[in-house]
């Protein structure tokens, strides 16, 4: 089933059951204080913390997502997205627990000649919070799910809150059993011992998670705050991630091998004639390519230009780590023009707008990558100067100093000034490199200490001014390296 099908049958499903269609918000949410749309109940939290009365009952919507705290997750897991879509119903005030659970077992279990997603109802596991009788009986007597395939999870790991006092609730989630090709079997085995076990995650899938906002919580830190009892209107919100459904249905392995993504990794495989599935280094490099030039059109799409700050920042480092990603497949070319039209013609059917957007949106990801290659070139000049006076002096290492400045003033990713000493057989001393990381590191600390002190100057002021909003602060390009 094509993933714009999921989602048709999604909105679908739920105008059926009497939801108000809601639109995809933008993946800029209007809430300052959060850089990105992360959920599909961004757009309905005033509804969901009470401060303002939903204009109707129950809605659905799929929601264009961005969560940069995947990023390292792109490629190595199968399941993470930087870009994804999530699915959601919502109910404020409505049908509750036991409604949302018959939903979501009807979405999932209908055959697909019916209007459902078709999954074997006997490779569905539920996780629910284990003081959450009522869930868990629905579940294990009304919907007739076996008991061993119903986990029960402490508070920690199953319940949603705000960080704050107000509303909070456990969750009910929903996880597919890929096999016993995928690891061993969380009955019969005692590793893992359930589904969101960390060891069981490439077996036990994640795929729709149910908020069920039940309580009033009151002060605390983490999940450790008091529950001082039930909320006068109890709200529904989940989230179900389209791409996982897409990958299962698929028949595939993971995410990036879905119809709204493979054809860009095909692309990139043609250009630098590596091929998936030969080395897994390189898959990891052709997935992130997959990712993150999906990531990039549907941000700039939604009005995010690169920069270096906040929204701008994340938009630059996923174009720069693609771009980056391909050299280290051997392809130093321009890349974007030949990826970006084949991603737009992928997501284009759920996103009709990209079309007529699509001029201005390449000439923005295009001049990115051109100041991108000027960076590399500068920096390549450089470390051609640098490493041939260590070869000429019979060295075998270029120093970690040399690394970091290239680095840290020229924008030169510290995996490809790797790769290229590599190529001219030397190696980068990474534990100095590393130390210079930790000084520079320790500067910028005293420097945001002095500023609370308030030995600040109006610049610095104003730059904090202006990244307000952005929960990711400017980094430099520290992050990128977090895998040295
Ligand atoms: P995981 O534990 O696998 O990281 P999560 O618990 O962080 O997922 P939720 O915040 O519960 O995810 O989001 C709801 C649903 O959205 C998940 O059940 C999953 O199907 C999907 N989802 C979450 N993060 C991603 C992502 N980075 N890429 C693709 N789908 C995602
Ligand atoms: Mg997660
Ligand atoms: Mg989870
Ligand atoms: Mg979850």
């Amino acid at each position: 089933m094509r993933t714009s099908e999921i989602h048709r049958r999604w909105l679908d499903f739920f105008a059926e059951k009497d939801h108000e269609i809601v639109p995809s918000a933008s993946l800029v949410s209007s809430d300052p204080s959060i850089l990105f749309t992360i959920a599909g109940m961004v757009p309905f939290i005033p509804y969901i913390i009470g401060t303002e009365t939903a204009p109707y009952p129950r809605a659905a919507s799929v929601q264009k997502c961005i969560r940069t705290n995947d990023i390292e997750n792109v490629g190595r897991t199968t399941r993470h997205g930087t870009f994804f879509q999530m699915a959601g119903n919502f109910s404020f005030g409505d049908y509750f627990k036991t409604g949302a659970i018959d939903y979501s077992w009807e979405f999932l279990t209908t055959d697909q000649d019916h209007g459902g997603l078709g999954f074997d109802p006997e490779r569905l596991w539920f996780t629910v919070w284990e003081q959450d009788e009522e869930s868990y009986r629905h579940v294990t007597e009304v919907v007739g799910l076996d008991p061993q395939r119903v986990v029960r999870l402490p508070r920690e790991e199953i319940f949603w809150d705000t960080g704050q006092p107000g509303p909070a609730g456990p969750c009910g989630e929903w996880h597919y059993d890929r096999g016993a090709e995928y690891g061993p079997d969380a009955v019969t085995g005692t590793v893992p011992e359930w589904p969101g076990d960390e060891k069981a995650e490439d077996r036990y899938i994640e795929i729709w998670n149910l908020v069920f906002d039940q309580f009033l919580r009151g002060e605390g830190k983490g999940k450790d705050y008091p529950l001082l009892g039930e909320l006068d209107q109890k709200s529904i919100d989940t989230g179900l991630g389209v791409e996982r459904v897409a990958y299962l249905l698929q028949g595939v392995d993971n995410m990036y091998e879905i119809d709204q993504i493979f054809p860009v990794i095909e692309k990139a495989q043609e250009l630098s004639g590596r091929v998936y599935g030969a080395d897994g280094e390189d898959d990891v490099h052709l997935r992130i390519i997959g990712d993150h030039v999906r990531s990039a059109l549907m941000l700039v799409a939604d009005g995010v230009r690169p920069g270096n700050e906040g929204r701008g920042y994340v938009l630059r480092r996923l174009i720069r780590r693609a771009v980056r990603s391909m050299r280290l497949l051997g392809y130093s070319e321009r890349t974007m023009p030949a990826l970006l039209p084949i991603s737009k013609s992928l997501m284009v059917e759920s996103y009709p707008a990209l079309e007529a957007d699509f001029v201005r949106i390449s000439e923005i990801v295009y001049a990115e990558e051109e100041a991108f290659r000027r960076t590399l070139e500068t920096g390549t000049t450089i470390f051609d100067d640098v490493a041939g006076a260590v070869k000429k002096e019979g060295g075998r290492v270029l120093p970690g100093e040399d690394a970091f400045r290239l680095h840290d003033t020229y924008g030169f990713p510290i995996d490809l000034t790797m790769e290229m000493a590599g190529e001219v057989g030397l190696q980068v001393d990474a534990d100095a490199f590393r130390s210079a990381m930790q000084e520079q590191r320790e500067r910028a600390r005293a420097d945001a200490a002095a500023k609370k002190a308030g030995h600040t100057d109006t610049a610095l002021y104003n730059r904090l001014l202006t990244q307000r909003g952005g929960e990711v602060p400017f980094l430099g390009y520290t992050e990128d390296t977090v895998a040295t």
